[in-house]
């Protein structure tokens, strides 16, 4: 007497779909009419069938192992799994403990069947894959936008009964944020500086967040962050990456598609930056891109703007602000008592006496072990915020994301079921954007939160970098390089008058802390040749960072003062 078992599946969006009842009693009726005894029923419901992790059929290959049945019987191939891997997989597994497999049209399933059967899915899979992808690009064609909305664009309400929401115009506002950020990343600023300074304006950035230095720098590869966006010189890109499922973990990962597999429609309607602008961001970026080597994913130290002298452009007037400013050979002074005579501030110093005392400031007594604790407690407890705004966000998205999987599911599992019109194919496109856009939301959701650890010792390496630092000065080939890194540290510094002080000048640097550890607990991340400059890769501290300090600091950290 043959021991049988049932498997179905049902996925609670489908249309024109048997439930689990329905499909057991078909299975019962088939078992009924072999003979067979029904010793169990293994269901799943509302999972896909592309996806081995189900309870009910994991179950059901452990019970097949325990051998508490002979065969396995269902109302089609596919309630077993939509992907040719998995059902080949079962197959061979179910064969190897001598359990059969039957469904209820076909009757014993062969090996060929299996193959068959198997690729008849996949091609159908592949089929609509192909359509929507297709029927996107046909969107993009159109100068319709397939996914999230941008940053910069407003969604146009759509006309009453009309199906396609797709259409975008510019928001004023927000535009004027974009060109904002492309003239001062043109004029030199750092993304990271772009970013607090629009959040110190409380300025909203993409959804709302604040701004950050990898929503502005993004990955040019990918076409990511506002810098990268091609919508702002009115140009539509699509399907710069593709999502491929990893059989291993059955999550989908992003894949960068060559360029020559893109799409792109004119959409000149849309356009905020004109070419000239673009041009000099993208010189800029390939400027940046060149000076650090491969490496460019963008670690706030580096700066492509390069000055002749360590301190130019940071020294600031104590009593008016204005520039302190060569006015003579090697000597610099206040350059409104200069040139205007408003400022009474006539104390000038030497180029080497006011670094001299900067780098010494930078080298003992900028970063002090009380400073680095005090600056771990604040960073905790604004990580610790973050990650909570964080966490709420990436539940609800995932939420929404889970609903919009499973209604996609729905329409795949009709459209196999030979139900293809136009209403599913809109259907399908619809889903499939907003399936994109809640990808694109979570990620950028869950990409502020990577863990920070500093080196407990930060205080010491700090103070040897910098002193390694001060040393490459002096070596030709690598004495820019070391110049800019130091430069990073410095915000700005102010001389103001002090008879009491050396040189008449009081000397107080303003430097942002987050930068100063950065320095500290990015060993293996030098800009550029970090060779050169005789840093070398320690295994616990690579990747203790990532930029992440001032992305987070960027925000909420004061400045901090040191009179040197
Ligand atoms: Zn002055």
């Amino acid at each position: 007497m043959m021991r049988a078992a049932i498997y179905a599946r049902y996925s609670t969006d489908m249309q024109r779909q048997a439930s689990i009842d329905d499909q057991s009693e078909i299975c019962r009726r088939y078992i009924e009419r072999q003979g067979w005894t029904l010793v169990d029923t293994y269901a799943d419901s509302a999972t896909s069938g592309s996806s081995a992790f189900r309870p009910g059929f994991q179950r059901l290959r452990a019970d097949a192992g325990a051998r508490r049945f002979d065969v396995v019987v269902t109302e089609a191939i596919d309630r077993l799994s939509r992907n040719l891997g998995d059902i080949a997989k079962l197959f061979d597994e179910l064969t190897f403990h001598n359990v059969q497999i039957h469904t209820t049209g076909f009757g014993l399933v062969t090996q060929m069947h299996v193959g068959v059967m198997g690729m008849m899915g996949q091609m159908q899979l592949a089929d609509i894959r192909e359509k929507t992808r297709r029927g996107m690009a046909g969107r993009v064609r159109e100068g319709k936008i397939p996914s999230g909305l941008a940053y910069g664009y407003a969604v146009v309400p759509p006309p009453p009964g009309a199906k396609d929401a797709g259409e975008r115009k510019i928001n004023p506002a927000e535009a004027t944020v974009v060109e904002r950020i492309f003239r001062d990343y043109a004029a030199g600023m750092a993304p990271r500086q772009i970013a607090a300074a629009l959040n110190a304006e409380a300025i909203p950035g993409p959804g709302g967040r604040p701004w950050g230095d990898t929503t502005i720098r993004g990955q040019v590869d990918r076409g990511t962050g506002i810098l990268n966006n091609t919508l702002y010189i009115g140009q539509l890109t699509w399907n710069a990456c593709s999502y491929v499922k990893n059989p291993a973990t059955g999550k989908r990962v992003a894949r960068v598609n060559p360029v020559e597999q893109r799409e792109i429609t004119a959409v000149p309607e849309l356009r905020i930056i004109d070419d000239a602008l673009w041009q000099q961001a993208k010189a800029r970026q390939n400027e940046v891109r060149t000076e650090m080597g491969k490496d460019a994913t963008g670690n706030p130290l580096n700066r492509a703007h390069r000055s002749k002298f360590l301190l130019s452009g940071l020294l600031k007037c104590g009593c008016c602000g204005a520039g302190y400013a060569v006015v003579a050979a090697d000597r610099y002074g206040c350059s409104t008592y200069r040139s205007k005579g408003t400022c009474s501030n006539n104390i000038s110093i030497t180029r080497q006496s006011v670094e001299a005392r900067v780098l010494a400031g930078l080298q003992d007594r900028l970063l002090t072990p009380e400073l680095v604790a005090t600056f771990i407690t604040t960073f905790q407890q604004e990580l610790a915020r973050l990650q909570r705004d964080s966490g709420q966000t990436q539940a609800r998205l995932k939420d929404q994301l889970a609903a919009v999987d499973r209604k996609l599911e729905g329409v795949l599992r009709a459209i196999e079921d030979g139900a293809w019109n136009d209403a599913l194919k809109t259907r399908l496109n619809d889903l499939e954007a907003q399936q994109a856009s809640l990808r694109q939301q979570l990620q950028a959701a869950a990409s502020p939160a990577p863990v920070v650890r500093l080196h407990p010792n930060a205080a010491a390496l700090y103070a040897a970098k910098v002193a390694e630092l001060h040393t490459a000065l002096d070596q030709p080939h690598i004495r820019v390089e070391a110049m800019e890194v130091l430069r990073t540290l410095i915000e700005r510094i102010v001389l103001t008058p002090d008879e009491t002080a050396p040189n008449g000048l009081a000397v107080e640097l303003f430097g942002d802390l987050a930068t100063i550890l950065n320095l500290a607990s990015s060993t293996g991340r030098m800009p550029g040749k970090s060779a050169a400059l005789g840093t070398k890769k320690n295994p616990q501290e690579a990747g203790a960072s990532e930029g992440l300090l001032s992305v987070v600091a960027g925000a909420r950290f004061e400045l901090t003062t040191f009179r040197l």
